[in-house]
């Protein structure tokens, strides 16, 4: 129910609604000690800036390189292809193409398993591949098709995998299709189990956005402890498979990836660490972390020396720039609460406030985390919407906004600066390159001479 303004009033307040009131933490709730409502469902009609089971689904498997990705559902779904989401491949390129059984009418009314089945066998005739992804999307769900059955049908007939994701968009939110993509990875890993560790690590969560993946891998070779298995940018199905024998799995989307790297250790041994390499500060403790765990007394004094050099570098560079941040506010909206943290810690490296934040699925720890790290008047919001969060812009006096593309016309409505930081960019946020090319882009953004010319909006 959407509260009526009442006297004295500010426009904010009549822009909530009241379900909504306890997914928004604010100065006067967090004094009084209250948490956040969080890892729920999104209320009805709010209008959530989440993404649905499919798409969260599709974000995580999408970037395995020689992987198949049909979509069992009408036309629309397929519309999510690797065009809006631009991880980048050192090998193959299938996963750029997208199929779809584009379900009609007919199919619906009569099923469209059949359709299913002979999608199948064309992409198996036609490219052979070794690893098939079938996304049930929500008309699926809704008449029942078994895609079980098909799939299992065409492993036997080919002897290749192919893995069904039911991901019907309305069966919970985003979060529910990084839980579903991560079984799916676990079904394609389990026959793989290995009896033996070596040095090495798996990276999970990141998607190799502008390379991002390459730098992190980078960094590892830099200090011998090389990356096994990239869940899932630019990986690709034989290198997947060995990712058993890592010693350690390193998350850095926790939001899509936590679910993993637990299943993992349950079913394989692999223990895990969180570990961000956005800022400079989260990128140096990553490094020395892995170092540290690999027991490995070189890897240790190569990544202090390593992360001791190219630390301060980056952070004479940001230096150079935080005279043009004095006085600057910043806004987060992003998808994990992790990102989150580590992106309030970079602002705060660089002299800038952060004065909002929210995500799409962050956690009861991670949104406390967010709570020690920022100013007692920030807002805090889990599942914010697109006039939860113009509202706060406003009344913080926000300078830029940190987000999608769903977010940013928002920004750009406002007449306020924008930066995205999701899958969209076509330059690297990760490591101290990262660094260097976020602070330039802050720059570039927030004090750039169009704001001047734009309508006043707040
Ligand atoms: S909400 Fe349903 S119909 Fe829409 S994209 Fe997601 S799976 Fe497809």
């Amino acid at each position: 129910m959407r509260k009526e303004a009442q006297s004295g009033e500010t426009d904010m307040q009549t822009q909530i609604l009241d379900e909504r009131e306890k997914s928004i933490l604010r100065k006067e709730q967090r004094c009084r000690g209250g948490g956040i409502n969080c890892e729920s469902a999104s209320v009805s009609g709010a209008v959530s800036q989440r993404a649905c089971v499919y798409c969260g689904a599709r974000v995580v498997l999408n970037p395995i390189t020689d992987a198949f990705h049909i979509v069992h559902g009408p036309i629309g779904c397929a519309s999510y292809t690797w065009d809006i989401r631009g991880s980048l491949t050192s090998g193959s390129t299938l996963f750029r193409n997208a199929f779809s059984t584009d379900l009609q009418e007919r199919d619906i009314i009569f099923g469209g398993a059949e359709k299913l089945a002979a999608a199948i066998d064309e992409v198996m005739q036609t490219y052979k591949p070794k690893l098939i992804f079938v996304y049930a999307t929500c008309i699926v769900g809704v008449i029942g098709d078994d895609v079980d059955a098909v799939c299992r049908k065409a492993e036997e007939q080919y002897g290749n995998r192919v893995i069904p994701v039911k991901a019907p968009g309305f069966a919970g939110h985003k979060a529910e299709g990084y839980r579903m993509a991560c079984n799916a990875l676990l079904a394609l890993l389990k026959p793989h189990a290995a009896s033996t560790r070596r040095l090495g690590i798996n990276i999970l969560g990141d998607y190799n956005l502008a390379g991002e993946m390459w730098i992190i891998k980078n960094y590892m070779r830099e200090i011998g402890v090389p990356v096994i298995g990239s869940f899932t940018g630019d990986a690709c199905c034989e290198t997947l498979l060995l990712a058993p024998q890592a010693f350690l799995n390193v998350v850095q989307c926790a939001g899509s990836m936590l679910y993993l790297a637990q299943r993992m250790e349950e079913q394989f041994g692999i223990p895990w660490i969180k570990a961000s390499f956005f800022g400079i500060e989260d990128t140096t403790n990553a490094i020395m972390n892995i170092a540290e765990l690999s027991g490995d007394k070189g890897a240790r004094a190569r990544a202090a020396a390593f992360t001791g050099r190219e630390s301060s570098l980056a952070a004479r560079d940001v230096e150079r720039y935080k005279a043009h941040f004095a006085g600057k506010k910043a806004a987060i909206f992003v998808g994990g609460g992790f990102k989150a943290i580590s992106l309030i810690r970079q602002f705060t490296e660089m002299g800038i406030e952060t004065v909002i934040v929210g995500t799409q699925t962050g956690k009861a720890d991670e949104y406390e985390v967010i709570a020690g790290l920022v100013n007692s008047d920030a807002v805090i919001l889990d599942d914010a919407n697109p006039a939860e969060l113009e509202a706060f812009m406003k009344e913080k006096g926000a300078d830029i906004l940190v987000g999608g593309v769903k977010e940013r016309p928002l920004a750009y409505k406002l007449g306020m600066a924008f930066c995205d930081h999701n899958h969209e960019r076509k330059h690297p946020l990760a490591g101290y390159e990262g660094v260097r090319n976020f602070t330039k882009e802050i720059n570039l953004s927030v004090n750039s001479p169009v704001w001047r010319y734009m309508y006043p909006a707040f």
